[in-house]
């Protein structure tokens, strides 16, 4: 898929409006648009990187970027202190739908077990 498909790209280009939450020169965060839990945003590399399958170590700095945005944004959105999940699905049977890397932040209620 070329970068001008890419829902996510066109997002951090501003062609498809968002409720962004954060911004910086490596990663853009927003809600998701159909949230799974009271706090549901997604941290995506202003990069197009397809899956974390296609991460190389030059793509080192904005992976840790993602986790650093994340603590942040947690504090921003109160769930710092009550916890919140991290979750990067990657191809088919990971449950990947849209093929630019993407952090889920989940919170704002207790989350169930994993698998
Ligand atoms: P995946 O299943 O690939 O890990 O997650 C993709 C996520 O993107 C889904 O949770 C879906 O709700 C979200 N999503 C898909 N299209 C859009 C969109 O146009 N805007 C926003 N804000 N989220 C989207
Ligand atoms: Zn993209």
């Amino acid at each position: 898929m070329s970068e001008r498909d890419c829902i996510f790209c066109r997002i951090i280009a501003g062609e498809i409006p968002s409720k962004q939450v954060y911004k910086d020169d490596w990663v853009t965060a927003f809600y998701d648009i159909n949230p799974v839990a009271p706090v549901h945003v997604l941290i995506v590399p202003n990069e197009h990187i397809p899956s974390v399958a296609a991460a190389t170590p030059q793509h080192e700095a904005v992976l840790g970027r993602l986790f650093t945005a994340a603590r942040r944004i947690a504090e921003d959105l109160g769930v710092a202190e009550s916890g919140f999940r991290l979750v990067v699905n990657t191809g088919r049977d990971g449950g990947q739908d849209v093929f630019h890397l993407h952090m889920h932040l989940l919170g704002g209620k207790r989350l169930g077990r994993l698998g």
